[in-house]
């Protein structure tokens, strides 16, 4: 069952806007971006419920029949990486933190990073995929939003610490 979004998961805003509309197979996803914060997300998209149930019920190796990234996904991505920056760029001028939420195998990460120069993090449930973002491409990857949130308030708490 798929829900409307009506605050930002990362601020709590709720001063939400249409970003952009993607057609995919049958089905067109919406994306809405935070206007506090920047965020961009799919709304509606599926309850919490539905989405832990589908990932934890081997979604790699159902889509590509291993739980690692293989040659033909991350071609997929770079593919895929290239429209969505042409979408960033159309909207974003400076970006100085990125976090991509369902990585992957962190080809947009990669991109944007090197087109924005800036500080980047992934979110990707697949131990695997966050296995490989961390010791392959050096992409500070967590398993959920709760966990990222978590560490940047841990390290905001350690810098107002140090001074
Ligand atoms: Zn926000």
């Amino acid at each position: 069952m798929s829900e409307i979004v009506s605050k930002c998961d990362v601020c709590g805003s709720q001063h939400l806007k249409k970003f952009v509309d993607w057609k995919t197979n049958n089905t067109v996803l919406s994306y809405v971006i935070c206007t506090s914060c920047g965020l961009v997300f799919l709304s509606p998209r599926p309850s919490s419920h539905d989405l832990e149930n589908y990932y934890l019920a081997d979604y790699r190796v159902e889509q590509q029949g291993t739980e690692l990234p293989t040659d033909q996904k991350v071609d997929f991505e770079r593919r895929r990486t290239i429209h969505l920056l042409q979408v960033i760029e159309s909207h974003i001028p400076v970006i100085d933190v990125h976090l991509d939420i369902g990585c992957a195998a962190g080809e947009l990460i990669i991109a944007v990073k090197k087109l924005y120069g800036c500080t980047s993090y992934g979110i990707e449930p697949s131990i695997a995929y966050r296995t490989y973002l961390d010791t392959e491409l050096g992409i500070p990857t967590f398993p959920t939003l709760p966990d990222y949130i978590q560490s940047t308030t841990l390290k905001r708490k350690s810098w107002i610490w140090c001074l």
